[in-house]
């Protein structure tokens, strides 16, 4: 592991992506997305997917310069197609235009489909609480069919993921925000590339067997390489055994059927995100009820409870996120030597720097 500072790690990013045709801008705000990953600890859907990325504006499965595409305006809610563009940019902006469209009506929906990798979606969350509003999230990604529901070996849903937000006008936003697999497949890639170690059985490895071992997941040992997803034979386990795999069945429905992206089926492609996320503004709901006050009753409460044996304090959604965003500001982003020689290298190619 090196640290490398948020700067230097930042700019490089945004130069790379501006060397693949995004504008200036664009490249920022990609860069800004996934360093900020890293920063809050989820380094799966951190820099170590610039190569990814980068192969992907190469074969049209990524267009950088996108915009969004208004399908339907119904006002309070909205459907949005968004070409492949980079999700980073089509996040900033749906989220944008759900939150304007609750500052007129008090709640809103947006549905997202056909968008480019779409990261942490926490972020999208953090947008939303930063305006005051309660979000929730729900996406699956079209075209990446990695994890197997329960009880099977074979693989049927993406790592669907889900965020809520709750904002607090004094104290930090709660983000709680996970990929219904037990770990994201951008943790499995880490590991790949010698990151953390994966926590036990958390693959399906091609026998049916559990392991957590990341190259029965892709079906290699060569960690040089920038495995091909689609192409690997091992499966991801749910969540939290029926109900997790019942939370992901309904995020492909959700994310993926109800937005029009499509749910992630056998033959799909490109890999494309879908979200459909749901906007309420506390105070228009009941501005009677003293919405914030109980949030942070309940906050202190729950922080309150006396730890197991090894835990030092009971946390929050949002809370480790939000330390670990303080402590690698401050300290550099900590990267496998394997995912900054990618970089660098990328860069070599790309005549950047
Ligand atoms: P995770 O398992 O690290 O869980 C994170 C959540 O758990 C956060 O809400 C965090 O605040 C909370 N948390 C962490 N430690 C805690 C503790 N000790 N006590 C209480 N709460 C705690 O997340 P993950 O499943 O690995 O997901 C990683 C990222 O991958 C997420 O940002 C997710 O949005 C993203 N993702 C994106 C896609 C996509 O297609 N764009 C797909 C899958 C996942």
């Amino acid at each position: 592991m090196q640290r490398i500072a948020v700067e230097e790690l930042t700019g490089l990013v945004t130069a790379l992506f501006s060397a693949k045709g995004a504008s200036h801008g664009e490249a920022q705000d990609v860069a800004a997305s996934l360093v900020g990953a890293n920063l809050t600890g989820h380094d799966s859907h951190g820099v170590v997917r610039v190569p990814r990325y980068l192969d992907w504006i190469d074969d049209g499965t990524l267009r950088p310069g996108r915009e969004l595409d208004l399908v339907t305006d119904g006002g309070v809610f909205v459907l949005a197609d968004g070409g492949h563009g980079f999700g980073q940019t089509l996040g900033r902006r749906i989220v944008d235009l759900g939150i304007d469209r609750a500052s007129t009506h008090g709640v809103a929906i947006t549905a997202l489909r056909r968008s480019g990798h779409i990261g942490r979606i926490g972020e999208w969350a953090e947008r939303a609480a930063a305006a005051d509003l309660v979000s929730i999230h729900c996406v699956n990604v079209h075209g990446s069919v990695l994890v197997a529901p329960f009880g099977a070996r074979e693989k049927r849903f993406s790592t669907a993921p889900f965020a809520v937000g709750v904002p607090q006008p004094d104290a930090p936003p709660l983000i709680l925000d996970f990929a219904t697999s037990l770990v994201a497949e951008g943790k499995v890639l880490n590991a790949f590339k010698g990151g953390k170690a994966l926590p036990a059985d958390c693959i399906i490895a091609t026998d049916g067997q559990l392991t957590d071992d990341p190259c029965a997941f892709y079906g290699t040992t060569d960690r040089s390489v920038v495995p091909v997803t689609a192409k690997a034979p091992g499966a991801l386990v749910a969540m939290g055994l029926h109900k997790g795999s019942g939370l992901a069945f309904m995020m492909e429905l959700l994310g993926g059927a109800l937005t029009g992206g499509g749910t992630c089926g056998p033959d799909k492609t490109p890999v494309a995100n879908g979200m459909l996320s749901i906007y309420l503004d506390p105070h228009r709901l009941d501005p009677a009820n003293d919405f914030h006050g109980e949030v942070a009753r309940f906050v202190a409460w729950v922080r309150g409870a006396a730890p197991r044996p090894g835990i030092d304090e009971v946390l929050v959604p949002g809370d480790a996120e939000r330390r670990l965003r303080l402590e690698r500001t401050a300290e550099g982003v900590p990267l496998p030597v394997e995912v900054w020689r990618g970089l660098q290298n990328a860069a070599q190619r790309l005549g950047v720097r």
